[in-house]
């Protein structure tokens, strides 16, 4: 197949939602059939067959991308949500974004020890949220194999970050 140019489907929309942000917004790339289809194809062959048992999207675009690729793996889709969404006992940490902060939660029995896990994000800037998200993780006692995204900030240098809290696979389309 073709080399495709993902980074030409993301738009950057300076001053949003804060002056001085550049926000990269992937709605382009999704709403594009081949884009969106090549996306979810390229990440789900990049993790096959390394026994990836569940998929980690966290709230709310990460929802978008990883449902697709745990389809695609035969993989269990586990939602990582704002507080206050999921009904049953749960786990939670707290992160800084690139601007301001949140916290995301997961159900405490939502992953189990033995689970293979690939966590999916639409993009990462500067680590804050893929660390939380190894964090709240490794609550579990699981394996995290890896970390999936459509656009990675590499300006903001995450993998430095991310690397202090795993050093699992962090595979970028951009
Ligand atoms: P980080 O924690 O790595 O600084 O930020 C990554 C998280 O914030 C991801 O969940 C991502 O959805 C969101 N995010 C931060 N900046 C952007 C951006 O420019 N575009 C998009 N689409 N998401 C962003």
């Amino acid at each position: 197949m073709a080399a495709y140019d993902f980074n030409d489907k993301i738009v950057s929309i300076p001053d949003y939602p804060q002056p001085g942000v550049i926000f990269k917004d992937i709605t382009t790339l999704l709403r594009d059939a081949e884009g969106f289809q090549r996306a979810v194809d390229e990440l789900s062959n990049h993790f096959i067959n390394q026994g990836i048992t569940k998929v980690v999207g966290a709230e709310a675009r990460g929802f978008i991308i990883a449902a697709p690729v745990a389809y695609k793996l035969n993989a269990g889709l586990v939602p990582m949500r704002k507080p206050g969404k999921l009904p049953r006992e749960v786990y939670s940490q707290e992160y800084g974004l690139e601007y301001g902060s949140d916290e995301l939660q997961v159900h405490t029995d939502a992953i189990t020890k033995d689970d293979r896990v690939l966590l999916v994000d639409d993009l990462i800037a500067t680590g804050g949220t893929a660390v939380a998200q190894a964090k709240l993780l490794s609550k579990f006692g699981a394996t995290l194999v890896g970390m999936a995204f459509l656009m990675e900030l590499d300006y903001l240098n995450p993998r430095k970050v991310v690397r202090e809290a795993t050093d699992c696979d962090i595979f970028s389309l951009v």
